[in-house]
């Protein structure tokens, strides 16, 4: 079976992110944000979910007539309404896709939807069949694929796939599945069903044990083509696997992963900065890629590492993923070297003994101080009478 050597990225933060909760976005929010993922590379945006609310289809398409580059998707449910909903919001779209789903556990099916499997199956088929009416590109999605029975995850595919769907997304809706299990779901998928060799297959993790990011490049190695994610991980409860850690690590272990992608990588940080500034929060400080202490060291051992060779104690430099240059920190951890380079970047070159005398002091002040300003380092200096101290 050939095997695709790219990856689409599918960015549903505008969706899947923008449904949870303190991440609502108003219509001109959206749209700034839908032309910062279009700056960024991405290939599929899912701008809504156009049934939802009469806001949410008007932003939709608005997104659809407004961005270019992007293939634009709105989510839909197996139903006529929906569809058609979703059809009519994308219509203005340069290049458009619809996101068909139905649940495939019998948890979901039994006490959700109270359908049996059979009537589960007919929904599919109609569903798909009447989406690609409207377009080409159909994307069908298993809810709770994780936690279904192989057997009949198996059978829902093959009929989406013969109705007409070109990308399977077998999502981990509940962030329930390990690395290991994820990849094997796929080779099995993918074995089995008909027509597999001319269907993108993708993934759709959630973090709730944290593996969210790990289960998704796991589906790539199982043959997932396809990954979708968010800027900052956002999403339901713990949150969507965060397209910024995704592609930070196909970067890096391109010897793991020899694919192609479109991300522009240097927007990565400056995308995370505005969705920031336009949900009710930021990413906590030690976030991967794009938190504020990322690229911050403040142990002298790192520092002096660092100072002798970023290599030491950095896989990758801030400026690949438009990040600001690497802080090192000073704290009651830092050394004297980082010390000395600091104050002569002050304009305060020290000799040896001088550097003892302030060192001693900044150790003292750091003990008290969690974070310490260039103000507190020049305050070093106030009672001492040294002329030499003098610039
Ligand atoms: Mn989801």
């Amino acid at each position: 079976m050939p095997e695709s050597s790219h990856i689409v990225f599918f960015d549903t933060t505008l969706r899947d992110g923008e449904q949870s909760p303190g991440c609502t976005m108003h219509p001109a929010e959206k749209l700034r944000m839908a032309h910062q993922l279009a700056a960024l590379g991405v290939d599929v945006l899912e701008a809504g979910f156009a049934i939802a609310s009469k806001g949410d289809s008007d932003s939709i398409r608005e997104i659809a007539r407004e961005v270019r580059g992007p293939r634009i998707t709105s989510l839909a449910r197996c139903k006529r309404e929906d569809i058609e909903a979703a059809a009519k919001a994308v219509e203005p779209a340069g290049s458009s896709r619809i996101h068909v789903f139905l649940a495939s556990s019998d948890l979901h099916l039994e006490a959700k939807l109270r359908i049996t499997r059979t009537q589960a199956l007919e929904q599919v088929a109609e569903s798909v069949k009447l989406a690609r009416s409207y377009t080409e590109d159909v994307e069908f999605s298993t809810e709770d694929g994780t936690r279904s029975d192989p057997d009949f995850l198996v059978k829902m595919i093959a009929i989406a796939v013969q109705a007409g769907a070109s990308t399977i997304n077998i999502p981990d809706t509940v962030g329930y599945t390990t690395p290991a299990e994820y990849t094997a779901l796929f080779r099995m998928v993918r074995e089995r069903v008909a027509g597999s060799e001319d269907v993108i297959y993708s993934t759709h993790c959630h973090d709730d044990l944290g593996m969210a990011v790990a289960n998704s490049l796991a589906g790539i190695e199982g043959g997932a083509r396809q990954v979708e994610c968010t800027i900052n991980g956002i999403g339901e409860r713990a949150g969507n696997a965060a397209l910024e850690e995704i592609a930070a690590a196909l970067m890096v272990r391109r010897d793991k992963f020899p694919y192609t992608n479109h991300i522009v990588m240097t927007e990565l940080y400056p995308t995370s900065q505005m969705l920031s500034e336009l949900i009710s929060f930021g990413c906590s400080p030690n976030k991967a890629v794009v938190g504020a202490n990322a690229f911050a060291h403040e142990s002298g051992i790192h520092q002096h590492g660092m100072l002798a060779n970023p290599l030491t104690y950095e896989i990758m430099t801030p400026e690949s993923v438009g990040a600001n240059a690497t802080n090192l920190v000073l704290g009651k951890h830092s050394g004297r070297r980082v010390l000395e380079q600091r104050l002569s970047e002050l304009g305060y070159p020290l000799t040896r003994d001088q550097l003892d005398t302030v060192y001693h002091r900044f150790t003292e002040l750091a003990d008290r101080k969690k974070l310490i300003y260039d103000q507190d380092l020049l305050g070093l200096f106030v009672h001492d009478k040294a002329p030499t101290l003098t610039h």
